[in-house]
């Protein structure tokens, strides 16, 4: 009898492959465990164990594999179950999810490249003789491919010793260089061991008492420390004793003080230090926990819907406590990892150690060592932080999801496959985990709220702030107005110029957002209307005053500001709309004392940017925070009173569904940013259409007035969540192919699916990169078999492949697009 396994090879195909096994190799193997195998004429790829059997593939001969890579199993068969899951329903294959899921370190391959880690001190002696020749390889050739190095060491399959070279540090992949960002050491010092006592102390002061610049390092240690052990950093000690860092290098050398480096961005716990005692939950906290109990008893997913500052995080704690008490795992998901300094720090007063963060930022040997001890359910990963990736970790005994902020469209992953949203996988893992699951916002996604009105989710709300602040009186101002009696200055009405000299005045503090960053987006000819273009894409570019340059936000094209216009000559060139620069600028030479900081993606390029600009705003360094929307991610500022929205209208006036639901979640999100402590908060939004429904909305804090009209208008027009919507993408870089091959599609989905298909159209941007695109738009009715409708589009997408002119067009499918 033969053996054989079924293996997921981490490529685009539809089924899986299978490769012949020994005897021997069949009672070894465990499903999710990887294997190296050889594909094609000549490559070789990690593939990972899906099933064992005994049944050889009809239409080909076996192959058999080179060798197996692990002792255990590295994927759980929940996990499994969960790729399937999402291949099937976001219309991808499971060697995508599979690509995406795992860290790249487990995916070694024939094309990988590889390259010495030059940050590890290698000890030659320690190595075997086939590491070493890899080793001397790589020092001869900075890099090489994997089947390279296959030839150098003489052996088809290399893979065993490079994957204990990665586990050693020894050498790192192409894209880990890629991805791999600095982490930034803070040096601390305290006392050398020696000197513990009281005895070694008194005899090191007094050996100190001729070199007094020393021995003041030394007492200033002991001020700042208190009666505690704590570490000082290097900075402190220095500016406290007023000495050098010359003074304290010594006394490191001499071993009379300790250097410590700690990574700022991990843990930095201290063993000694108790975690902090959780707060009392108020009655309106409690009573939301209570009813999220009972929901969770009825294995019910469940929506929190808490206003801005209302404690919903104090709850996930309560939970997360309940967690982990009995021994389980807790995820707590968040649209964006980059931006949660806060969130993290507070969780760890709490939990300490247990928190595991899990960062796309983190090198690659990070990710494998948080992925193994969630695997192993270690005590140091009981509770993982993460954006949407820590969903794909290998839990084992999850207990607890919590889906932060549900409505943020980040969730949504875009590109490459498996394209899918976080929120809803997440679900579906925590109904195949047994676990429960949490979903919280301020301001719900019309999805998750529909859900809860058909009783399909539980529901639980807090309407109180904390400490019953009253939420922020909004008021609109209407520019358009202003602008005719001539009251604006620039881009600012007298009423926000006037609220922030009060807030300033009174020692608050002011956020400005702006929904655009840069200077002014667009530079227009006022004689001939031309407006520079982006050569590769389909859009204006974009001016930024701070570097003097117009560049384009799709593919990072840029050129220094012209002079004179391109098209006509004329010296005419004059900007159009306006971004956070220019508000900064505008508003430093209205009032030139203000301290102003801007937070967009062009100020927080930078691993430490964002804390950077966040801590000085938190230290009250900054009167004026001007931003873009990463400003309405949970942040939670003390001091702000007043939040002036400088326009509104470009929100609104967004081509697509789900505009007004957006602008309002931003809105209210963004007013959430004031009056948070102690007193009534204020916001001010400027816009040309006062009376617009949704701003009114905002104003009154109506979410369920919102909620009514949204969910009335995508009933009359069949979208979400009352259909599903599958957009198809057409991407190829002739213009007239793309065009034929859509109609050609859309015209054999109409014959299935008569008019709920749209397009093929164009969008907003036809051309990225030098690829037209165009979209075409399924709506499908939500009792609509799922499976059925997908193998018609695949049976017409066969048919489309075969057709010789249409060759070379990629076909991109996105389910529940947004
Ligand atoms: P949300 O996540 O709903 O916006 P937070 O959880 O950030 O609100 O809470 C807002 C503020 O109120 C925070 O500063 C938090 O420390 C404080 N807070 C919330 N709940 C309590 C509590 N039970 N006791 C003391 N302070 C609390
Ligand atoms: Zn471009």
């Amino acid at each position: 009898m033969g053996y054989f396994i079924n293996v997921i090879l981490p490529i685009p195909l539809e089924k899986l492959f299978t490769y012949s096994v020994s005897k021997a190799e069949a009672s070894y193997l465990k499903i999710g465990m990887r294997v190296a195998v050889p594909f094609g004429k000549s490559k070789i790829y990690t593939a990972l164990v899906a099933e064992i059997h005994t049944t050889a593939p009809a239409v080909y001969e076996a192959k058999e594999i080179h060798q197996i890579l692990d002792d255990d199993p590295i994927v759980t068969e929940v996990q499994l179950r969960h790729w399937s899951w999402i291949a099937s329903y976001y219309m991808c294959s499971l060697g995508e999810v599979f690509r995406s899921a795992v860290p790249n370190a487990f995916l070694l391959e024939s094309e990988t490249l590889i390259l010495k880690n030059k940050e590890t001190v290698v000890d030659e002696k320690e190595l075997s003789d086939e590491e070493f020749l890899v080793f001397e390889a790589l020092e001869r050739q900075s890099m090489l491919k994997v089947q390279e190095i296959a030839a150098i060491v003489d052996k088809k399959n290399v893979l065993p010793i490079l994957k204990r070279l990665l586990e050693k540090n020894i050498i790192q992949t192409k894209e880990e260089v890629y991805q791999q960002y600095k982490p930034k050491l803070v040096r601390y010092v305290t006392l050398g061991e020696k000197y513990q006592s009281e005895e070694a102390l008194g005899g090191l002061l007094d050996s100190l008492s001729r070199a007094p610049k020393q021995s003041k390092v030394i007492l200033s240690l002991f001020q700042l420390q208190g009666n505690t052990q704590k570490k000082i950093t290097v900075k402190e000690l220095e500016v406290k004793s007023e000495s050098s860092a010359a003074i304290i290098k010594t006394l490191i050398d001499k071993e009379i003080l300790e250097e410590v480096l700690v990574r700022t961005d991990r843990v930095v716990f201290d063993p000694a230090k108790k975690p902090k005692n959780r707060k009392e939950l108020n009655e309106h906290q409690q009573q939301a926990l209570e009813d999220i109990e009972t929901s969770f008893s009825e294995n019910k997913v469940t929506l929190l819907h808490g206003v801005t500052s209302s404690g919903k995080t104090e709850v996930y704690v309560k939970l997360i406590a309940d967690c982990i008490k009995e021994g389980k795992q807790a995820l707590y998901l968040l649209p964006e990892i980059a931006l949660t300094t806060q969130l993290i720090a507070r969780l760890q007063e709490y939990f300490g150690e247990q928190v595991a963060v899990f960062h796309s930022k983190y090198s690659i040997h990070e990710r494998v060592e948080v992925w193994n001890n969630v695997l192993a359910n270690k005590a140091k990963a009981q509770i993982v932080i993460g954006a949407r990736s820590a969903l794909f970790l290998p839990f084992s005994k999850l207990g607890l999801i919590i889906v932060d902020e549900e409505h943020e469209a980040s969730f949504k992953q875009y590109d490459p496959a498996p394209r899918y949203h976080a929120r809803d996988s997440a679900i579906v893992l925590a109904h195949l985990s047994k676990c429960n699951i949490l979903l919280g916002s301020a301001t719900p996604s019309v999805e998750s709220f529909y859900n809860v009105t058909q009783g399909k989710y539980g529901y639980a709300q807090i309407q109180r702030r904390f400490g019953n602040v009253q939420m922020p009186e909004v008021t609109l101002v209407d520019i358009k107005e202003l602008t005719r009696k001539k009251r604006m200055k620039g881009h600012f009405s007298e009423h926000l110029l006037h609220g922030i000299t009060t807030a300033v005045e009174e020692g608050e503090q002011v956020i400005l957002f702006q929904n655009r960053r840069g200077y002014a987006p667009i530079v227009e000819c006022t004689t001939c209307g031309h407006s520079p273009q982006c050569p590769n894409c389909d859009v204006s570019l974009t001016f930024h005053q701070y570097k003097k340059q117009m560049r384009c936000h799709y593919c990072s094209y840029h050129m220094a500001l012209q002079q004179s216009c391109l098209a006509c000559g004329m010296a005419t060139l004059n900007s159009k709309g306006f971004g956070t620069e220019q508000v900064e600028e505008e508003l430093q030479k209205l009032m030139p004392n203000l301290r102003i900081g801007r937070m967009d993606l062009d100020t927080t390029r930078g691993k430490y940017a964002y804390e950077k600009i966040i801590t000085s705003f938190e230290k009250h360094e900054l009167d004026v925070l001007v931003g873009t929307q990463m400003l309405t991610k949970g942040l939670d500022f003390a001091n702000v009173s007043l939040v002036g929205i400088m326009n509104a209208d470009n929100l609104l006036n967004f081509p697509d569904f789900r505009a007004h639901e957006r602008s309002y979640q931003l809105l209210a999100q963004v007013s959430g940013r004031a009056g948070r402590a102690k007193k009534r908060g204020k916001v001010l939004i400027q816009t040309y259409n006062p009376y617009h429904q949704i701003l009114q909305q905002v104003a009154a804090n109506d979410y369920e007035g919102m909620y009514t009209d949204q969910i009335n208008e995508r009933r009359q027009f069949k979208y979400p969540p009352l259909h599903r919507i599958l957009k198809i993408t057409f991407k190829h870089k002739d213009y007239t192919k793309v065009e034929d091959a859509s109609e050609w599609f859309a015209k054999s989905l109409r014959v299935v699916f008569n008019s709920t298909v749209l397009g093929p159209e164009f969008p907003a941007v036809s051309r990225i990169r030098n690829q037209y695109i165009k979209h075409v738009i399924l709506k499908m009715e939500k009792e609509q078999h799922l499976g059925k409708t997908k193998n018609h589009i695949k049976r017409i997408e066969k048919s489309f492949d075969a057709i010789a002119q249409y060759k070379g067009v990629r076909v991109i499918y996105n389910v529940d697009y947004i």
